[in-house]
């Protein structure tokens, strides 16, 4: 039997894996701030094609040598079966037990997004099940404002469905700002039948243009009235934190409030604002 998340500690904390050794080291300090709060993992990212796999492997380590139950990201787009295999065997080497399972989007100029041997998240799903059967706890992501390339929320909500099918033992969404989009997903999935806990991702808001132009690529959408207010604080960066804590902390307590399994909160490599959060929360 899988282990399933369905109680207790679900809050963990997302890293990206930084591109110099000055990063590196700042992470350092970051991860053990972080750390000291007690999250139940921390996840690192992935780039597609293996763009980010040598640094992904050293933040992962960093975090193993710690001690800290870590979650790499692994997306499939781009790699053959052996590549995705080899870097299961290399994380299983290192005693970890949780990955999360992407389809993952190739970098510009790598080619299109059908290239390499596993086209969708749940064909990596089914790859990783067959090859290493229960060795992992797999989360895979969620989509409540639907993903920018799916042709309907229904069509995405069946693609959702079978990375479920295919063995994923938990989800975690892109990050919202819309909770009745969060509430409104678990009911749809509700009605398929989709019974895995679904971890809402949280984005501290910190810095305007830089969340406008993630947000635009990745589907999720800033309301009206928060963009309004963000915009109008123009390089006033300490009302853009101090408004952005407020909404993201409304957001956080509501969806604690009706029922969400945990949090997974998207912290950019800085400590400060998802520890804010974190104290603000009473977590
Ligand atoms: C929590 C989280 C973590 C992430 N981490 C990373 C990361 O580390 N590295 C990275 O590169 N990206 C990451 N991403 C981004 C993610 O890779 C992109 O959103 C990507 O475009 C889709 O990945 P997926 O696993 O959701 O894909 P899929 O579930 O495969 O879905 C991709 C699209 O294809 C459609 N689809 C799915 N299956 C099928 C099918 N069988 N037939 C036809 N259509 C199908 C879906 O509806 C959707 O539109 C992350 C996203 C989230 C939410």
């Amino acid at each position: 039997m899988r282990s399933r998340d369905t109680n207790g500690n679900n809050y963990s904390f997302e890293l990206f894996p930084p591109k110099t050794a000055e990063g590196m080291e700042k992470l350092v300090d970051t991860v053990e701030r972080l750390n000291a709060v007690g999250p139940r993992y921390f996840s690192v990212t992935y780039g597609a094609g293996g763009s980010t796999r040598e640094r992904t492997f050293e933040t992962v380590s960093l975090l193993r040598r710690q001690g800290i139950d870590t979650a790499p990201h692994l997306s499939c787009i781009g790699s053959s079966r052996t590549e995705v295999l080899d870097i299961l065997r290399h994380y299983r080497e290192q005693d970890i037990h949780r990955i999360v399972a992407l389809r993952g989007d190739l970098p510009s100029g790598m080619g299109a997004v059908t290239t390499g041997e596993l086209r969708y998240a749940n064909e990596l799903v089914t790859f990783i099940r067959e090859e290493t059967g229960d060795a992992f706890h797999i989360e895979v992501a969620a989509y409540p404002e639907v993903h920018p390339q799916a042709p309907s929320a229904m069509r995405d909500l069946e693609s959702f469905k079978r990375k479920v099918d295919a063995g994923a033992d938990a989800a975690i969404t892109q990050y919202f700002y819309n909770a009745d989009a969060y509430f409104s997903f678990l009911d749809a999935c509700e009605r398929l039948d989709i019974r895995i806990p679904i971890v809402p991702g949280v984005m501290p808001i910190t810095n305007y243009s830089r969340l406008a132009r993630f947000s635009d690529a990745c589907g999720a959408e800033i309301p009206r009235w928060v963009r309004k207010r963000l915009e109008g604080y123009g390089d006033d960066i300490e009302s853009i934190r101090e408004f952005g804590h407020q909404v993201v902390l409304g957001l956080c307590r509501r969806l604690i409030d009706q029922g969400a399994p945990g949090i997974h909160f998207y912290t950019m490599n800085q400590a400060a604002p998802t520890l804010r959060l974190w104290r603000d929360l009473g977590l």
